[in-house]
């Protein structure tokens, strides 16, 4: 506490990432990034952009990123917007989507935590959704009628921690029973194994659809991600993202960016070497008896019935295995990995074998 501090600071409840440890020969499954690296395209595009034209500021707009990003998913460039990492996109989403007076957002009890963070910070109420016991998502839960219309719905899916995804079909009967409220699906691990949300954009102009490079283009040190959304939703963003900060995307990450997305051959190895990776996983871990929900994304999320998660994840840290463990009601015998290689695999569950067997 500080009386130099605006009243808001105090009551904030910021966002905890996992731990980035300098520990030699440390397994990292607990951030949820891809052990495959960037596209070598990416890398030689970075190098190239590295040069006289860096004393220029960059191009405000990322014309040609949203360029990039508009041919992938067939969409218009006033249908796309950039920013730095998807949670200053999804922060900017907050700002100027989600503060309606007297109205609330809706959202998981168990999701993403950072939108916690963003409702404290820009003072959103939150009406929090239980999903079923079984983790799963319940789209009746948000197409009832309601006494006033929610100020936004937010959900990622595939769902965080979680894992588990919904069909395309529930995403568009969240969106349809909700005409007056922006309804934001964060796809940050979509591309592991389901389907966007992108192509609801023709007959939901209330959807927003939130990605991110940081996890199937393995660019988390890059900081770069995006919405896509009607042009009416994406002019609104434009003009907090112009009030906060005109130039989020230095050069270096629009060029890298522009060649991650359009090398779509090591795109598709990539993913799909992750997605047979997180099966063998899921198989492995389910004979150490443990119980694996059913993932859609590059991590998995696993409970056994005879370990406390804390003593487990305490144990692989005594290994030099980190993985995530979330200290909150519901889920805290659980722990989240992340799919690393194969080999990256086999030691997190011969370590594991040791600890339950
Ligand atoms: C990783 C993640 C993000 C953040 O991605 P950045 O682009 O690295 O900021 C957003 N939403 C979910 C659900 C995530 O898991």
């Amino acid at each position: 506490m500080s009386r130099y501090w605006s009243d808001l600071v105090s009551d904030l409840s910021p966002y905890v990432a996992g731990e980035q440890p300098k520990i030699a020969d440390l397994l990292k499954l607990n951030t949820n990034e891809n052990p495959y690296g960037p596209s070598p395209k990416a890398i030689e595009a970075i190098r190239a952009a590295a040069g006289d034209r860096l004393k220029l500021y960059p191009d405000n707009e990322s014309i040609a990123l949203r360029d990039a990003i508009a041919r992938l998913y067939g969409l218009d460039r006033n249908q796309v917007f950039v920013g730095n990492g998807s949670d200053e996109v999804l922060a900017h989403v907050f700002n100027g989507l989600f503060r309606h007076e007297g109205r609330s957002l809706w959202l998981p009890d168990i999701t993403y935590s950072f939108y916690r963070s963003f409702c404290a910070l820009f003072r959103i109420p939150v009406q929090l959704v239980p999903l079923a016991d079984d983790y799963a998502l319940n789209p009746a839960d948000y197409t009832g009628p309601h006494a006033k219309p929610p100020a936004g719905i937010i959900f990622s899916n595939p769902n965080a921690p979680t894992g588990i995804a919904i069909s395309l079909s529930d995403v568009e009967s969240i969106a349809r029973a909700n005409p007056d409220t922006p309804v934001v699906v964060d796809e940050a691990y979509v591309d592991f194994g389901c389907e966007s949300s992108v192509s609801l954009l023709k007959t939901c102009p209330n959807l927003v659809v939130v990605h991110t490079l940081s996890k199937s283009r393995s660019l988390a040190g890059l900081r770069v991600g995006y919405a896509m959304a009607s042009p009416e939703i994406v002019e609104g963003l434009v003009r907090v993202k112009d009030s906060f900060n005109s130039y989020p995307l230095d050069t270096l990450a629009q060029a890298g960016a522009i060649a991650a997305i359009e090398d779509t051959d090591y795109f598709n190895q990539t993913c799909q070497a992750v997605v047979a990776t997180r099966e063998t996983l899921t198989h492995n871990l389910t004979a150490l008896g443990f119980e694996v929900l059913p993932s859609k994304t590059n991590f998995v999320f696993a409970r056994h019935p005879r370990h406390d998660a804390a003593d487990l994840s305490r144990a692989l840290r005594d290994q030099r295995i980190l993985v995530r463990h979330f200290r909150q009601p519901r889920i805290d015998q659980f722990l989240r990995i992340t799919v690393g290689t194969p080999d990256d695999c086999a030691r997190l569950c011969k370590v594991l074998s040791g600890i339950v067997k």
